[in-house]
């Protein structure tokens, strides 16, 4: 250890004296050959040159480093999830202009969700699943919804409750309608929860039973009865007219359900029917077809592959336009008695989409800016 110790310091003192040569080779030349460096003109105007432009370059250094930092600060977010994969286009909220009925059909997977919008006047028809429903208020916010006057919750299936608390909670609607058939599930319970800690009333409509907002107007069709055995038919059927417009929204009523309905004798012609339970066969038997004819039908579904051959070929035969929600949100439009159709395609309607980046590749780029 000694030896070693010693011959460490042995290393440092021969440094030592290496400087001292190089220093004194340096002084030894410049003695002799001083006279042969540059001229003070001639080196002076670059050191001028170089001190004029010194806060030019101080703020390229001091644009670079913040630039650094910003990308650290974004990385930062990619980490934190908050990074937006799909920006928003940068739209102004939206809502309908004056004498204007506007009501929207998402595109939710094989989910529902439906805004019916005027002017002064928001209700939500059913709120999706729960993993969409970020997505969805996005959308309603977006679409200028602060505040929705109303919701529907058609009846207790994940697929059109799912969403329902966090809409609850986000727009305080003054009043819920939802059929007297309860659920187990958790998203059930969640809606409860969110209407009575928001002190929401809640109403059970009775077939039959009308509601008046402004110019829309509402009659309840369904569940006739409280007895069905399938949940599907306590669905909250409604019957939605604005000036001489009609739109029939199903829920996810069977065939047994509306069986009811036509015996109700209720008027059912609709120029927009919201064909029930995603365009399967267990509903729009042929019977309760005929008695909508609409001019156009709406299937929630992620593929139009989810209408049943048989409904498919009874719309057909009434003549009806069948649009679904596979290929964006289906936006009805009424304004002076006319009734218009777009489909808002993902693009435009875009959803911001979060991701979750790794740690490691935030590291690699961490690496990369540094
Ligand atoms: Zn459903």
């Amino acid at each position: 250890m000694a030896r070693r110790r010693r011959r460490r310091g042995g290393h440092n003192f021969g440094a030592f004296w290496v400087c001292i040569v190089l220093l004194s080779i340096l002084l030894v030349w410049l003695y002799h050959h001083g006279d042969e460096l540059p001229p003070t003109e001639q080196w002076q105007p670059a050191v001028e040159q170089a001190v004029e432009h010194l806060p030019e370059t101080a703020r390229r250094i001091w644009e670079q480093i913040q630039n650094g930092a910003q990308q650290v600060i974004d990385e930062a977010k990619t980490f934190l999830n908050l990074q937006q994969t799909t920006a928003l286009p940068a739209v102004k909220p939206e809502t309908a202009p004056d004498g204007q009925l506007r009501v929207y059909s998402f595109q939710m997977g094989n989910a529902d969700a439906h805004l019916i919008q005027t002017s002064d006047w928001a209700m939500l028809i059913d709120a999706g699943e729960a993993g969409q429903s970020e997505g969805l208020v996005r959308r309603l916010k977006q679409l200028g919804v602060t505040k929705l006057d109303c919701v529907v919750a058609t009846h207790p299936h994940a697929d059109h409750i799912g969403g329902m608390s966090e809409i609850i909670r986000v727009f305080e609607p003054a009043v819920c309608y939802l059929p007297q058939a309860a659920h187990t599930t958790d998203e059930y319970a969640q809606m409860l929860a969110a209407l009575e800690d928001c002190q929401i009333d809640t109403v059970a409509p009775q077939a039959g039973d009308t509601t008046v907002f402004g110019d829309v107007h509402i009659s309840f069709l369904g569940p006739v009865r409280d007895d069905y055995s399938e949940l599907n038919d306590h669905s909250i059927v409604l019957r939605l007219t604005y000036g001489s417009k009609a739109f029939l929204f199903m829920g996810d009523a069977q065939s047994a359900a509306e069986r009811d309905i036509l015996a109700s004798g209720a008027q059912l012609t609709a120029d927009v029917l919201k064909v029930g339970h995603h365009g399967s066969d267990t509903s729009s038997s042929e019977a309760f077809l005929d008695a909508v004819a609409p001019k156009y039908a709406i299937v929630c579904a992620d593929s139009i592959a989810g209408l049943s051959d048989a409904v498919d070929a009874r719309l057909q035969a009434l003549g009806t336009t069948i649009l679904c929600t596979q290929s964006g949100d289906i936006l009805f439009t009424v304004q002076d008695d006319a009734l218009s159709v777009q489909i808002i395609t993902p693009q435009a309607s875009a959803l911001p989409v979060f991701r979750w980046t790794g740690a490691a590749q935030v590291w690699d780029r961490f690496v990369k800016i540094f």
